[in-house]
C-alpha cells in the first residue's frame, strides 16, 4: 500500500473539507477521528477520492501510515484537544516529524506548543479561513513556526489554498504563532466588517423601511462596485431568501443575538496590550456581547421607549455606499496597523503586504479593496494604510457620507458603533493638536506626572497647588 504523505486529525466540519480538498489536489492522506465511526463514514462517503484516503482507528495506525519525516495537520477545537492530541501524538512521532495545528489556536499557546517542540517533534500553526466551502474548495492560509517547517509542507498547502489569479493565498507570516496571530486579526477585521455591514442593514430596514428584497438588491449592487467583497455578497444572498416555514424573509425570522468563538475578543485583548488603536473592531465585539444581553435589552426599551429610528429621507443610498467605503477602509488600516504593531513588539518580521494578498481569494474577507491594499503596503509597508495615496483619496471622498450616516443615525437612535468609532478615529487621526493636553494637564494635577512643553522648556509641571491631593 502506497504510504500516504500527510496524516489529519479532527473530521469535524472543517477537518473533513480540507482531508478532501488535500486528497483532490493528488496527496494520498491518512485521517483519524476520536469518533470512529465519523472516520469509516468519512471514507465511505469520500466517493472518487475514497482510494486516496487511509482511515485509521488509532493514532498508532495513523502514523504507521504516513511517509517520513511525517506531518499531521490537527483540526480539532482550539485549546486543550490541541495540547491532548499533541501529549498523545508525541510518543509515536520522531525527532522531525511535524505537527501542525490549523485551528483557530489563540498565539500565545502556539508560541508556548512552538517553544515546546524545539527537541521535536516540530510544530508549525497555521490559520485557515474561509469556512467550510473554503477548506474544500480553497482557503486562505496563515503559517507560522519555523520557515524550513512551512517550506516542507508549502507544496500541499500551496496546492490546496485558493489562488488569486494563479498565485496561492498562503504564505508563512513569521516565527511561532504570528500564523495564527494574523488570523486572529482577519477575524477582528471579519468582525468590524460584518458589524458595518449590519449597521447599514439597521438604517435601510429600521431608518428607511425598505424591504428585505429591497436590501438584498442594494447590496447586490454594492457588491459590483468598490465594496465587492465575498461579506457583501453573502448579505445580498442572505436578504434575498425566504423562510420555509413562515414565507416571510429569512432575516426577519432570525433572533438578534449573535455567538462568538473569541477570536474577536482575543484580538481585541492583543491590542490593548500592544496600545494599538482597533476602535472599529473593539466596537464590533461590543456589539456582538451586546446583542446576547436579548433580556437586558428588552428592558432598556421598556424603560426608554425605542428610539424612532425612521430617517424621513435624511439618507440615500448613496451616502450609505460611501459610509461603507470608509468605514471598510478605517476598519483594514486598523487591523493591519495592530499586525505592524506586533511586528515590532514580538521582533517578528510579518510581511504585511503579502498578508494583503493571502487575503484576497478564499477567506472571509476576501474584497477587491485587499489587492489595493497589497500594492499600497508594497509601496511602504510602514506607513499607515489610510495615509495611502489611493486610499487616502477614497476617503477625502467618502468620509463626508459617513459623517452624515453617523449624524444621522445618532439623530433618530439608530444605534452604530463601528462606524461610528471608525469615524471618531479617522477624526483623531487627521487631528494634529488634540485634547491630551488637557488629560496631561488632569494627570500633572493629581499625580505629578509631568508634561511636555510645547515651547520645549524643562519645567514639567504646572503652577497648581499642592500636587498629589
Ligand atoms: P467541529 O466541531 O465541526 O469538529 C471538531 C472535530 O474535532 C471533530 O472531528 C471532533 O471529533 C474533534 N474533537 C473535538 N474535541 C476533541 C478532543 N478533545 N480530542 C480529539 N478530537 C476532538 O469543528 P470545526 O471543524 O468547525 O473546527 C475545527 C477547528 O477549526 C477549530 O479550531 C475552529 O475554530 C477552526 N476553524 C473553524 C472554521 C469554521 O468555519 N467552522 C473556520 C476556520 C477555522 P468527534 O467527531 O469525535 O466529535
Amino acid at each position: 500500500m502506497t504510504q500516504s504523505q500527510i496524516g489529519l486529525i479532527g473530521l469535524g466540519t472543517m477537518g473533513a473539507m480540507l482531508a478532501l480538498n488535500i486528497a483532490e489536489k493528488g496527496f494520498p492522506i491518512a485521517v483519524w477521528n476520536r469518533t470512529t465511526s465519523v472516520t469509516h463514514q468519512f471514507k465511505a462517503e469520500a466517493g472518487m477520492l475514497a482510494p486516496m484516503i487511509t482511515p485509521c482507528e488509532t493514532l498508532a495506525d495513523l502514523v504507521a501510515a504516513i511517509a517520513k519525516p511525517r506531518a499531521i495537520i490537527l483540526m480539532v477545537p482550539a485549546g486543550q484537544a490541541v495540547d491532548d492530541q499533541i501529549t498523545a501524538l508525541r510518543p509515536l512521532l520522531d525527532k522531525d516529524d511535524l505537527i501542525i495545528d490549523a485551528g483557530n489556536a489563540l498565539f500565545h499557546d502556539t508560541n508556548r506548543r512552538s517553544a515546546d517542540a524545539v527537541n521535536g517533534p516540530r510544530f508549525l500553526g497555521i490559520g485557515v479561513s474561509g469556512g467550510e466551502e473554503g477548506a474544500r474548495h480553497g482557503p486562505a492560509i496563515m503559517g507560522g513556526g519555523a520557515r524550513a517547517d512551512w517550506d516542507r509542507v508549502a507544496p500541499i498547502l500551496n496546492a490546496i489554498a485558493a489562488k488569486y489569479k494563479g498565485q496561492p493565498c498562503a504564505d508563512f507570516m513569521g516565527p511561532a504563532g504570528a500564523g495564527h496571530f494574523v488570523k486572529a486579526v482577519h477575524n477582528g477585521i471579519e468582525y468590524a466588517d460584518m458589524q458595518m455591514i449590519a449597521e447599514v442593514y439597521g438604517v435601510m430596514r429600521d431608518g428607511m423601511g425598505m424591504a428585505a428584497v429591497e436590501i438584498a438588491a442594494t447590496f447586490h449592487a454594492w457588491n459590483k462596485g468598490p465594496l465587492q467583497s465575498y461579506l457583501i455578497e453573502i448579505s445580498a444572498e442572505v436578504a434575498a431568501a425566504t423562510d420555509t416555514h413562515s414565507g416571510t424573509p429569512m432575516l426577519d425570522m432570525i433572533l438578534d443575538r449573535a455567538g462568538q468563538k473569541g477570536t474577536g475578543r482575543w484580538t481585541v485583548i492583543e491590542a490593548q496590550h500592544l496600545a494599538a488603536t482597533i476602535p472599529a473592531i473593539e466596537a464590533a465585539v461590543m456589539a456582538r456581547n451586546l446583542s446576547s444581553r436579548l433580556e437586558e435589552r428588552l428592558a432598556g426599551e421598556a424603560i426608554f421607549g425605542a428610539a424612532p429610528q425612521a430617517l424621513n429621507g435624511a439618507l440615500s443610498l448613496a451616502q450609505l455606499e460611501q459610509a461603507m467605503i470608509a468605514g471598510k477602509i478605517l476598519c483594514y488600516a486598523q487591523g493591519f496597523a495592530l499586525i505592524s504593531a506586533a511586528s515590532k513588539a514580538f521582533d517578528w518580521p510579518m510581511p504585511l503586504p503579502e498578508i494583503a494578498r493571502v487575503w484576497r481569494e478564499g477567506c472571509i474577507i476576501r474584497s477587491s479593496m485587499l489587492n489595493d491594499m497589497a500594492t499600497a503596503l508594497t509601496e511602504d509597508p510602514a506607513r499607515n494604510l489610510m495615509f495611502a495615496p489611493f486610499f487616502a483619496g477614497l476617503l477625502t471622498t467618502s468620509h463626508p457620507a459617513l459623517r452624515q450616516v453617523v449624524a444621522a443615525a445618532a439623530l433618530n437612535g439608530l444605534p452604530m458603533p463601528a462606524l461610528a468609532s471608525g469615524l471618531a478615529w479617522f477624526d483623531m487621526m487627521r487631528t494634529g493638536r488634540s485634547t491630551a493636553n488637557m488629560i496631561q494637564a488632569q494627570r500633572d494635577f493629581f499625580g505629578a506626572h509631568g508634561f511636555e512643553r510645547i515651547d520645549g522648556l524643562a519645567d514639567k509641571h504646572g503652577p497648581w497647588v499642592g500636587h498629589g491631593i
